[in-house]
């Protein structure tokens, strides 16, 4: 499968090219401009893509859940075909090695495919039917059904750090689909070629299904003033975004200031707290090894990231830094994303170095090649870290503090200053899990996933998976990013009481003809009402 990469919007069907401005993508791992040249998206390109993605939910929700699994399925096929196209892209506009590329392929076209299966099987959209009782005294009860409907039309900003998975066709993307939304996407400017295949192959899979011409749009540009209009567009209900802080509260400010406020699911990173107790740290060095390549894992550019960890100061936490910082300098060294993206890593780790209390473990390896950076350890006393709020900050990359408390009080005082995060990890034995019950309870309480005798790195894509946070790790921790219930963040709740049963949704008619589970007067099942 070969796609063209001209540089236009995708709009519909079509691809449009009325900008003038143009930009370029740099390969990171050598400095220099990839080939392909992009035109910025106009004001007036995004509009028509915003009108088109309105018109097309008129048809698109209506289309029954197997027909939008086709649709989710056809792209999941397109990009497998075109793995050895899109491959080469990937890794041209990431610096990321291709086994990664491939790895991260296999984990979209999975998500896509469990979307499909979400989305033909229709359960989730939890079809609730109440029968009426006319003989209720002191008044009849009336027939009462109730199911998830889509919001409308949903803007998805793809993530620098997921080209695949949490890009055009990713996790936001396919679960939009599979909830009845069209979706316009605001591709990542740091891979708009890989951007641009995966969007001509979403394109030619919406038109090969029979999806509405405007179920999908791409759009692409490196001015924050398109991503900012996308939002503020009345045709848009939703958006999806991973990313920075900075990023995420600027474009959930702009959906709450909106005449409509819209919801916008920011996940917004995380530093993902580790509790180091210890028994654990006298396990040997194991747990050092794995932290080293945990925190240097695809250079560091995870949201899952450990970068706080948490113990009692002593010799068995020096020697676990000491450790970690020789294992981490072995690790060979890949290049980050981006320039922007290094110089902030070397910025934001300069600026916690900076910090009262604050050392650096071992010397600082070289850095060997462009946008390479060298990984750190740093160390700094419980006291000090409570002092400053700049100690929670990410630092994007391969870095990590550890946290060194003067005993379990201090412990659970830092545990309890922690801001909301998207996991946090517990390094214990059997007996300490019963110990530390309370410094367990303190940091499951600012997580979405707390993990024990592990690494946070690597996220399971599951229907058991909460891939959220408390503030400011996401703008909403009901909700996640990850897993079957990413689907919950697209619809709403709609009652139909006395509703003839032709305009009713199929889930909700007396014959279950989607043969989905409904509850039905308090009882989970999958069978029709019978009137006599
Ligand atoms: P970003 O700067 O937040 O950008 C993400 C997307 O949002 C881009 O498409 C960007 O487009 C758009 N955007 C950002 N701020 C905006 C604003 N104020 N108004 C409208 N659109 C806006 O993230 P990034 O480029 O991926 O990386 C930068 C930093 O974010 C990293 O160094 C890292 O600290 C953090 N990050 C965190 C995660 C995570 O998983 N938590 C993932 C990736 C990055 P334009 O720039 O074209 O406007």
């Amino acid at each position: 499968m070969q796609y063209p990469i001209s540089g236009g919007q995708i709009i519909g069907f079509s691809e449009s090219r009325s900008g003038s401005q143009t930009f370029q993508s740099t390969n990171p791992a050598t400095g220099s401009l990839n080939e392909w040249h992009f035109l910025e998206a106009t004001p007036q390109e995004a509009d028509r893509a915003m009108q088109m993605a309105r018109q097309a939910f008129r048809v698109y929700r209506q289309k029954p859940g197997p027909a939008r699994a086709a649709f989710l399925r056809r792209i999941a096929e397109l990009l497998e075909e075109g793995a050895e196209a899109l491959v080469p892209l990937y890794v041209a506009e990431s610096g990321l090695p291709e086994g990664r590329a491939r790895g991260e392929l296999g984990r979209t076209t999975g998500q896509l495919r469990k979307f499909a299966d979400q989305a033909e099987d229709g359960s989730w959209m939890a079809a609730t039917i109440d029968t009426a009782d006319l003989a209720r005294q002191p008044i009849p009860k009336p027939d009462l059904r109730k199911c998830l409907a889509p919001l409308g039309p949903v803007v998805v900003f793809g993530a620098s750090n997921f080209p695949l998975a949490f890009s055009t066709a990713g996790g936001d993307t396919a679960s939009a689909f599979a909830a009845g939304c069209p979706v316009v996407v605001k591709g990542h400017p740091l891979h708009p070629a890989t951007g641009e295949w995966v969007a001509r192959a979403i394109q030619q899979a919406a038109e090969q299904t029979g999806m509405p011409e405007g179920v999908f749009s791409h759009l692409q540009g490196t001015t924050h003033s398109l991503g900012a209009s996308l939002v503020q567009h009345p045709a848009t209900a939703a958006v999806g975004f991973t990313g920075s802080r900075a990023g995420g509260l600027a474009l959930a400010a702009l959906g709450q200031g909106r005449q409509v406020p819209i919801p916008v699911f920011a996940e917004m990173g995380s530093i993902n707290p580790v509790l180091l107790l210890p028994e654990a740290l006298s396990a040997g060095d194991k747990w050092a090894a794995a932290y080293a390549q945990s925190v240097t894992l695809g250079t560091g550019q995870f949201c899952t990231n450990p970068g706080l960890l948490i113990g009692l100061e002593g010799e068995a936490l020096e020697g676990f830094r000491e450790t970690l910082a020789r294992e981490m300098n072995q690790i060979p060294q890949a290049c980050m994303l981006g320039e922007g993206i290094a110089a902030r890593y070397i910025r934001m780790q300069e600026t916690l170095l900076q910090e009262n209390g604050v050392r650096r473990i071992g010397a600082p390896a070289a850095a060997p090649g462009v946008n390479c950076v060298p990984p750190t350890v740093a160390a700094v006393s419980g006291s000090d870290f409570k002092a400053s709020p700049t100690l929670q900050e990410e630092v994007f990359g391969p870095f990590t503090l550890v946290v060194g408390c003067r005993d379990e009080g201090e412990m659970l005082q830092v545990l309890e200053s922690l801001e909301g995060q998207l996991t946090g990890t517990v390094l214990a034995s059997e007996a300490e899990c019963g110990q530390y019950r309370v410094h367990i309870a303190a940091l499951e309480s600012r997580v979405g996933r707390i993990l024990f005798n592990g690494v946070p790195t690597g996220v399971e894509v599951g229907p058991a998976m909460h891939h959220g946070g408390p503030f400011p790790a996401t703008t909403d921790s009901r909700f996640t990013s990850v897993g079957a219930d990413a689907i919950y963040r697209w619809a709403r709740p709609v009652s139909y009481q006395n509703a003839p049963q032709e305009l009713l949704p199929e889930a909700l008619r007396d014959a279950n003809l989607l043969g989905i589970w409904r509850t039905i007067d308090g009882v989970p099942t999958r069978e029709s009402i019978h009137n006599e």
